[in-house]
């Protein structure tokens, strides 16, 4: 698993982050992918506060308890968010504009790669928001990721992340599913995101439906539980060491 951390001249969402906390607007934040047509990322919507983050988001935030790791903070929405309710967390991102961002909004930020051990520090809860499971990459890293959080994980403590079933990209009107089984897991997706003149390396990011989480959470020594559901195939799960 890649363990690096991006550089300034290759991070286009950390530019768009950037920006918007600068000068209170960004240009257009593009997501490439090898599936779909070009999508876009409203940048505000990476600085909603708790009154704007969707219900998921602010049951994981109430949630949340003890030491708080924030992975893959972003602009540290999750992070600002849980000082509101009086929760401090650690914010660690691979993007190096977005933790600048973070430190001058006053968070404890640092660059880290979620998978660089030596980063050794313990929490109680390990938040992974706004399809958290993306930062897994492939079904493949599962063993990897949950030897990770064994790393990570406090005695007794939890990960609440959450991610969205793509069927319903593949549903047909008679509720039949489109999905040739001899192709890769249906929510392996490929991203490549574009800003200004910036275009990032692409990376993997994977959607996991809940049962397949659950059966990789069993496999790799941890239990899942399906916290909340969302209205559009969305959910949050709460993982704990068996
Ligand atoms: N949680 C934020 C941002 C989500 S976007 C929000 O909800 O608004 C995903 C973030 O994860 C990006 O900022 C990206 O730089 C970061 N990221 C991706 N891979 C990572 C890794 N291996 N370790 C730490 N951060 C990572």
């Amino acid at each position: 698993m890649e363990k690096e951390v991006l550089i300034p001249d290759a991070d286009p969402m950390g530019a768009a982050i950037y920006d918007y906390y600068v000068n209170g607007n960004a240009d257009t934040l593009i997501v490439h992918s090898s599936m779909f047509e070009d999508d876009e990322i409203p940048v505000e919507s990476l600085f909603r506060s708790l009154e704007e983050m969707p219900e998921l988001e602010r049951i994981a935030l109430h949630e949340a308890q003890g030491r708080i790791l924030d992975v893959g903070a972003g602009s540290g929405c999750h992070s600002i968010a849980l000082n509101v309710l009086g929760k401090p967390s650690v914010a660690i991102d691979i993007s190096p504009l977005s933790v600048e961002v973070m430190k001058l909004r006053g968070l404890d930020a640092r660059q880290i790669n979620l998978y660089d051990e030596s980063f050794t520090e313990k929490f109680d809860t390990v938040l992974m928001l706004m399809n958290g499971t993306g930062i897994i990459g492939t079904l493949d890293n599962m063993p990897a990721f949950f030897g990770r959080m064994k790393q990570l994980l406090a005695q007794g403590g939890c990960i609440l992340i959450d991610s969205s079933d793509l069927r319903y990209l593949y549903e047909e009107e008679d509720g039949s599913l489109m999905i040739d089984l001899a192709d890769d897991y249906y929510g392996l997706l490929d991203y490549q995101m574009e800003y200004k003149d910036i275009l990032g390396e692409p990376f993997d990011w994977l959607y996991v439906d809940f049962d397949t989480l659950a059966f990789y959470a069993e496999e790799n020594g941890f239990n899942a539980e399906l916290i909340a559901e969302g209205a559009h195939y969305d959910y949050l799960a709460k993982l704990t060491i068996s």
